[in-house]
C-alpha cells in the first residue's frame, strides 16, 4: 500500500487532469507530427504552477516520493496524454531529474536540476546511436561516441539518435566513452547546456508517437568542449549510473502509461454501453464484454506488477531484473489493453475524436524504448544461467 500522502497528492493530479488537462487534448498547438508545441506545455504548467500539481512527485526541499508513492502520481497524471507535460512527471525529464538527485554535486543540482524542478526547462539523455553506423542500441557497449581529455575539458565527438526533446531542450546529458584508461576509461555522463553549436539536429524523423515535445531527434556532436567538472560523478561510472536511471524511469513509463490505459478502458467501456448494435448494447454482446473484462484483469494485474517493482527499488536495490520483468508484463499489457479498446470502439477507434488511437500508438513504442521486450526477457535469461551455475 501506498501513503496518505501519496493519496492525497494523487487526488489534486487526478482532478487537475481531468478538469483542466483534458480539454486541451484537441488543441492544435502541435508541431508537424503531433508533439505539442513548448507554448501549449507553458500554457498548462502555468496552471498546474497555481493548482499546486506541478513536479508532484518531488516535495518541497527536494525529497523525492518514494516508488510506491511515485507510482499512485504518476499514473493520476497519465490519465491524459498531456498530462505529465502539464505535471511536469514526464519522459525525459522525470527519469533525468531523478538521476541528477541521486549522481549530481550540488552545484550540478543548483545549475541543472533546479530549472527543470521549477518546469522552466526541459532536457534530453543521449545514448542510442544510429542503427546504420554500428552504434549503441540494444547493446550500450557499442558506443561510439568518444570523449578525450584536453587540459581541463573534454572533448566530445560522436552521433546520437532517437533523442527525446532534444529540439527545444535546455539541458542534456550525454554518454560518451572515453578512450584510454588514463583518461579515466569507460563510459562517462556529461551535463551540457543546450543549445550548443557543436551539437547539431540533422533530423527529426516523423514518428508513431506523438506524445513527447521536440521528437526523437538524431545528432551529431561535433568537437564539443564541456568543462571537466560538468561530468556526472565519476569517469567510466556512465554505465552505472545509467542503471540507477534506467530502472526507475522503465517503470516511470509504466506508471504513466498504465494511467493513459485506464482512461482509454474508460472511454471504451462508455462507447460499449451507450452503442447499440443487433438490439442491444455492445456491452451485452459476449465478445465485448469479455474483451473489458480481459482489460479490468489486465490493468490490476499491470498495477500489481509496478507495485511490486516499486517496492523492491524502494529498498535501495538497483531492481535490474525486477524492473526488466515489469517492463515487460506491463507494456505487454498495455498493448493488449489499447488494442481491445480500439476494437471495441470500432472505426471510432482509429480516429482522433478520442485518446484511445494515441493511446495505441504511443503503447506501441514503449515496447521498444527503454528496452525492447525481447532485450529484457534475454537478460532474464541470462540471470537464469547465472543462478543456475551458481546453485551447482
Ligand atoms: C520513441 C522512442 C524514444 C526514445 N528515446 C530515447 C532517448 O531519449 N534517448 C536515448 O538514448 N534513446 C532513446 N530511444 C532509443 C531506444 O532506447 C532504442 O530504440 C532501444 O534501446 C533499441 O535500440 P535500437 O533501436 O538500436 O534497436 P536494435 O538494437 O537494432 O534492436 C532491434 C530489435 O532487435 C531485437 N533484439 C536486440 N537485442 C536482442 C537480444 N539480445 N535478444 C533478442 N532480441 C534482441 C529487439 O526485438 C529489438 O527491438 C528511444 C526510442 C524510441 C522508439
Amino acid at each position: 500500500m501506498t501513503s496518505t500522502r501519496a493519496f492525497e497528492i494523487a487526488g489534486r493530479v487526478e482532478r487537475f487532469v481531468r478538469d483542466v488537462v483534458v480539454p486541451y487534448e484537441h488543441d492544435p498547438r502541435r508541431d508537424h507530427h503531433g508533439a505539442p508545441l513548448d507554448e501549449l506545455v507553458h500554457e498548462m504548467r502555468g496552471h498546474a504552477r497555481t493548482e499546486g500539481v506541478l513536479t508532484p512527485h518531488i516535495l518541497k526541499g527536494g525529497d523525492h516520493l518514494t516508488q510506491r508513492e511515485t507510482a499512485t502520481v504518476l499514473i493520476a497524471s497519465g490519465l491524459s496524454p498531456l498530462g505529465p507535460l502539464a505535471c511536469n512527471t514526464m519522459a525525459p525529464d522525470e527519469g533525468n531529474m531523478y538521476l541528477l538527485g541521486k549522481v549530481g554535486s550540488p552545484a550540478l543540482k543548483e545549475r541543472f536540476l533546479e530549472p527543470l524542478v521549477a518546469g522552466r526547462a526541459r532536457s534530453a539523455f543521449m545514448m542510442t546511436e544510429p542503427a546504420d553506423e554500428g552504434g549503441a542500441g540494444s547493446d550500450p557497449s557499442m558506443m561510439q561516441t568518444t570523449c578525450r581529455m584536453d587540459g581541463n575539458h573534454w572533448v566530445i565527438n560522436g552521433r546520437k539518435t532517437f533523442i527525446t526533446g532534444a529540439q527545444g531542450a535546455s539541458v542534456g546529458i550525454i554518454m560518451a566513452k572515453a578512450g584510454d584508461v588514463a583518461s579515466g576509461g569507460g563510459a562517462c555522463l556529461f551535463l551540457v547546456d543546450l543549445p550548443d553549436p557543436a551539437i547539431r539536429i540533422d533530423d527529426v524523423p516523423n514518428t508513431i508517437d506523438s506524445s513527447m515535445p521536440g521528437g526523437h531527434a538524431t545528432i551529431t556532436i561535433d568537437n564539443l568542449r564541456v568543462p571537466a567538472d560538468q561530468m556526472l560523478g565519476d569517469a567510466g561510472e556512465g554505465f552505472k549510473y545509467a542503471q540507477i536511471r534506467l530502472s526507475p524511469a522503465r517503470l516511470s513509463h509504466c506508471m504513466r502509461w498504465l494511467g493513459a490505459c485506464i482512461r482509454a478502458n474508460e472511454i471504451a467501456s462508455d462507447y460499449a454501453n451507450r452503442r447499440h448494435a443487433f438490439g442491444k448494447p455492445l456491452i451485452d454482446h459476449e465478445g465485448v464484454g469479455f474483451m473489458l473484462a480481459e482489460n479490468l484483469i489486465d490493468i490490476k494485474q499491470a498495477e500489481l506488477m509496478i507495485d511490486w517493482c516499486a517496492g523492491v527499488l524502494d529498498t535501495g536495490s538497483l531492481g535490474t531484473a525486477e524492473s526488466s520483468m515489469a517492463k515487460v508484463a506491463v507494456s505487454e499489457a498495455l498493448m493488449r489493453i489499447a488494442d481491445r479498446c480500439v476494437q471495441v470502439m470500432g472505426g471510432t477507434g482509429v480516429t482522433d475524436k478520442t485518446i484511445v488511437e494515441q493511446v495505441f500508438r504511443e503503447v506501441r513504442a514503449f515496447r521498444i524504448y527503454d528496452g525492447p521486450t525481447e532485450v529484457h526477457k534475454w537478460s532474464l535469461a541470462k540471470k537464469i544461467k547465472r543462478d543456475w551455475k551458481a546453485a551447482q
